[in-house]
């Protein structure tokens, strides 16, 4: 107020004196101006310079899927392992829910219709791979992350071209197709492709690194053409290990002819360690889908001890993915399976099943009710942003949609207020976290150079105050946290002196 009378005075004053005496006074008037206490400087709001920094944070998703483990085959896991008070590493994640998994005809799946739903969000005829019912090529997720930036891989430990890894990245009528299945994981240029089959990337009368030739009848050599397109191709571990070291790019790992042989080598959490490293190079994020094939196929032998042990080890792959994510933010990791397989039922009384011991030595005993897959609901545990969402039970295609939310809708924060003020002007900031998940409140921590830091609750929104007395350059960092996601947006503060602005009115009012 008071520099508001200062600035009016000083005009009329100018205005009725005559030409020596304006230039003499403008002169004394800006010394005066420069000599004015900073505190006194007051003469409304400063310029606003509309200025919004948002936090761009990577996207990663790591899905996993113990192929046809039902609820049976992990508790089975867990009591062998652990005990009956124990947990897997997969029973620690915090959100948990139940997937319908039946086909589009309300059958019961196969793998390629229940991993096409999952890719896709659409329900499909068993034995097609990323294609509708009526045979429509579907997008799937893998494909929408690489469209947005993100690095993609698939491992598994049966065939890359068996119908689990093929429907997130190939399009087929049938699962068994699997040199054409071959040849478009490559042409898909998904960035790192590890798992067995070399015989379906190799002509009939080659042979790789395994025994068996290769099995493609239009004599190309893919493996030849992936090394020519760019790819590093690794055989073993310990090539695995040193792409993952040498940072290549884009990695073709075949591990065995068909399936990796037990005991696997490398492990399934070996690869998914490996695949991390190298697809978490890229600044956009990821997505990675890790398959643990065999428990599907020791559950159509009912063999519980193959069944036990390869649960065990996709639950070891669980366990690397987690090391992973641990702390990071705005990562996806789902874990679940396509369908039950072999109807496994376990008890504690001796029933004339397969026997087992928990570690405490307490037996248990496993019986089953078909070498087929089965249409029981399976477990799907989440965390990471949108994973609220997975509690309940829902359709296996709801499992694309939590993926599709993270990709395309992930958490931002954005923050804004003034940019530019003028010392002891109280300003008010405001953090917008978007979209709002379904877990709220959300708690907001604000800090700012030479300022106590202080946290304000809210929905979406939330806002404080903050008043600096002297010029500078202030940095303010607001953090928002969710029990899913943590995400933090920054911007400068300018604080100026008045006079700056006092004068240059002044002197536009005086051009002739
Ligand atoms: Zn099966």
């Amino acid at each position: 107020m008071g520099s508001v009378l200062w600035r009016s005075t000083v005009s009329n004053l100018v205005g009725v004196c005559g030409d020596r005496v304006k230039h003499i006074s403008r002169l004394w008037i800006l010394l005066a101006f420069c000599l004015m206490p900073v505190s006194s400087a007051r003469a409304g709001r400063a310029p606003e310079i509309p200025l919004t920094t948002t936090t761009g944070a990577p996207v990663r998703i790591i899905l996993f899927i113990g192929d046809g483990m039902g609820t049976a085959q992990r508790a089975a896991a867990q009591w062998a392992a652990v005990g009956f008070n124990g947990r897997l590493v997969m029973d620690t994640l915090p959100v948990t829910g139940w997937s319908r998994t039946s086909n589009v005809a309300g059958g019961v799946t196969d793998s390629a219709a229940a991993a096409t739903a999952m890719a896709t969000g659409v329900k499909t005829e068993n034995g097609k791979i990323g294609l509708g019912p009526d045979g429509t090529p579907l997008s799937t997720i893998l494909e929408q992350a690489q469209a947005r930036g993100l690095a993609v891989g698939l491992v598994t430990n049966t065939p890359l071209a068996h119908a689990t890894p093929a429907a997130f990245a190939a399009h087929t009528g049938s699962r068994y197709a699997m040199a054409e299945i071959a040849r478009q994981l490559l042409a898909a240029r998904v960035d790192v492709l590890l798992g067995g089959g070399e015989n379906a990337f190799l002509p009939q009368w080659w042979t790789g690194h395994y025994p068996e030739p290769g099995t493609r009848t239009d004599g190309r050599n893919l493996i030849a053409e992936a090394v020519e397109a760019g790819y590093t191709y690794v055989w073993d571990a310990a090539g695995l290990q040193a792409a993952a070291l040498m940072h290549a790019p884009r990695v073709l790992g075949l591990f065995a002819d068909e399936e990796l042989p037990r005991p696997q080598t490398p492990t399934l959490a070996a690869l998914t360690e490996h695949a991390i490293s190298i697809l978490s190079r890229r600044p956009e994020g990821f997505f990675l889908m890790v398959e643990g094939g065999q428990i599907d196929w020791a559950c159509h032998a009912n063999d519980a001890a193959l069944a036990i042990g390869d649960t065990l080890a996709f639950d070891a792959a669980v366990a690397a993915g987690l090391r992973y994510a641990a702390g990071l933010e705005n990562t996806l990791v789902i874990v679940t399976s396509d369908h039950e397989t072999g109807g496994m039922a376990l008890s504690l009384s001796n029933n004339g099943g397969q026997a087992f011991a928990m570690p405490d030595g307490t037996p248990f005993y496993v019986t089953w009710t078909t070498d087929d897959h089965t249409d029981t609901n399976v477990l799907v545990n989440a965390q990471g942003p949108w994973s609220s969402l997975a509690t309940g039970i829902y359709e296996n295609t709801h499992i694309y949609t939590l993926m599709a939310m993270a990709l395309t809708a992930s958490p931002e924060l954005i923050l804004d207020g003034s940019s530019l003020a003028y010392p002891g002007e109280p300003l008010t900031f405001a953090a917008h976290f978007n979209p709002i998940t379904a877990t709220l409140p959300i708690s907001y921590l604000w800090t700012a150079t030479g300022q106590t830091p202080l946290t304000t609750p809210g929905g979406a929104h939330s806002t404080a105050g903050f008043t600096w007395p002297l010029t500078g350059t202030y940095t303010l960092t607001v953090t928002a946290r969710t029990p899913e996601v943590t995400l933090t947006a920054r911007r400068f503060i300018m604080l100026r002196h008045q006079w700056y602005t006092l004068y240059l009115p002044l002197i536009q009012k005086r051009a002739p």
